[in-house]
């Protein structure tokens, strides 16, 4: 496993980008890894993850938390309205925040517990037809529409598109965020976590480079 590896290139990228030590939340993608690559990871004291699919958090979760109370977990999948109830049980937070149903039922959600996941609007920067996310001219809209909902998100993410250079993807996500006073950023993954730490992020989300390649589900 190479959580030390990326640990050390993590706090490299900071140093070179002359951020505080300890300022990116390093996600461990442990979506379809065996449970005892994710176990490992755990002992070796890795305390946040992502995970893509709310059945497969339920069946692997509940049993990790006993063991390791202070374990977070963080949807960066596709959430389906049907699953929101379930996901905001599960989840410390969601960085798939990516259309106004889904908001409404999350809202509601939060209004029936008193108290939400951590929210992150997911934004389609390539303005792929086929991509989840909230179109970069329509942000201002959905944030407005959250807020009137009483729902605070505290970043945004999005996923570049595939075999194009992330940076201007990172530079327009970051820019969105500055502009609406969001702290949080999520964005960088295996093949380019340190060119998002240089840019800004606060949450990279890193699977493969940690766990080696996932099994083909
Ligand atoms: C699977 C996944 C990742 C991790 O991808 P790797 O290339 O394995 O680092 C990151 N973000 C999202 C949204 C994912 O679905």
């Amino acid at each position: 496993m190479s959580l030390i590896e990326i640990r050390t290139r993590l706090d490299a990228a900071l140093a070179a980008a002359g951020r505080a030590a300890g300022s990116v939340t390093l996600l461990a993608v442990s979506k379809l890894q065996p449970d005892a690559k994710v176990l490992q990871s755990l002992q070796a004291g890795q305390r946040a993850f992502g995970e893509n699919y709310v059945q497969e958090t339920a069946a692997k979760w509940p049993a990790f938390r006993t063991q390791f109370p202070d374990a977070k977990v963080h949807m960066i999948g596709p959430l389906q309205t049907n699953k929101a109830k379930q996901a905001v049980e599960l989840f410390d937070a969601i960085h798939t925040l990516d259309r106004a149903s889904l908001a409404e039922k999350l809202a509601k959600l939060a209004q029936a517990r008193g108290q939400s996941p951590d929210l992150f609007v997911q934004v389609n920067t390539g303005e792929e037809p086929q991509k989840a996310g909230i179109l970069p001219a329509g942000l201002d809209n959905f944030l407005k529409d959250c807020h009137a909902m009483d729902l605070t998100p505290q970043g945004l993410m999005c996923i570049p598109p595939d075999g194009e250079d992330p940076t201007p993807h990172f530079h327009m996500l970051a820019g969105m965020a500055a502009r609406h006073g969001l702290s949080g950023l999520s964005m960088g993954m295996s093949s380019d976590f340190e060119l998002a730490v240089a840019l800004g992020a606060t949450h990279v989300r890193v699977g493969s480079a940690i766990f080696g390649a996932r099994p083909t589900a």
